[in-house]
């Protein structure tokens, strides 16, 4: 099986072999695609499980930029929609190198449509999505101020996360759509469990918010795109 014929979006395929040189998926990334991308399984939970090295990062990032892709569609960039996809992995490190592969994917190019100017060759997926590591090493201010703005993606550790779920009142993960916890039995073992708790707790709590404001009409119309799909959790 192609990644074409798993459904993900000519364009991801495209910039898979450009960008990274991946022509096939890999045996994780067919279990994991044919789980997550058809619409019937979206309010389904996925459990992957595989060594490392082989393509994990990308098992779960590519269904997450796949189910995002129809922001471009917007005219203008609405930062305000907050936080959409948050992955929680179990150190700085592995944070960050999932953040790298994250931000490679993300300068994806898109077709040329009538509401977005004439770059060339089409503008990149970062004019809509942007990508945001949250590993304590900046000062928590710094933090607040980036998340105040809006970070659509989010990469981070439990601890830091918990800190501004708990902190930064203006932080809103009332859209969220995804959790990925990567290694999580690592996770586990680091005793981030209760934090890990914590943080589904936070976002069932904003959730509910968000929810009761749509109630009063102050929702966001966000080009036909039905955000009260649930929210899926992807344990790696
Ligand atoms: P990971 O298991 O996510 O750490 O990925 C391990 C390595 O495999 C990374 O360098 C990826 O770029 C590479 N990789 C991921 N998916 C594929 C694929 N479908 N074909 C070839 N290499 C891949």
């Amino acid at each position: 099986t192609t990644f074409l014929g798993l459904g993900l979006d000519p364009l991801i395929v495209t910039h898979l072999r450009t960008k990274f040189t991946i022509e096939n998926p890999t045996s994780i990334q067919r279990a994991a695609l044919s789980a997550i991308l058809p619409e019937s399984t979206l309010s389904r939970d996925v459990f992957i499980q595989s060594q490392t090295g082989s393509g994990k990062t990308l098992a779960f990032l590519l269904p997450i930029i796949q189910d995002l892709l129809p922001l471009s569609s917007l005219s203008y960039i609405d930062r305000s929609i907050g936080t959409l996809a948050i992955i929680i992995a179990p150190t700085r490190e592995l944070a960050k190198q999932i953040s790298d592969v994250l931000e490679s994917l993300l300068t994806m190019r898109l077709r040329a449509s009538e509401n977005i100017d004439d770059e060339a060759n089409g503008p990149r997926l970062t004019r809509w999505l942007v990508s945001g590591l949250l590993i304590g090493g900046a000062t928590r201010a710094h933090e607040k101020a980036r998340l105040r703005k809006g970070v659509p993606i989010l990469v981070t550790t439990p601890g830091r996360l918990l800190d501004h779920l708990q902190n930064t009142s203006s932080f809103d993960v009332g859209k969220c759509r995804w959790l990925v916890l990567d290694e999580a039995d690592r996770l586990m073992e680091l005793g981030f469990e209760e934090s890990i708790t914590g943080i589904i707790k936070g976002l069932d709590g904003r959730r509910k918010l968000a929810a009761a404001a749509a109630a009063e009409g102050t929702s966001m119309d966000v080009g036909g795109w039905d955000w009260e799909r649930r929210r899926r959790t992807v344990l790696c």
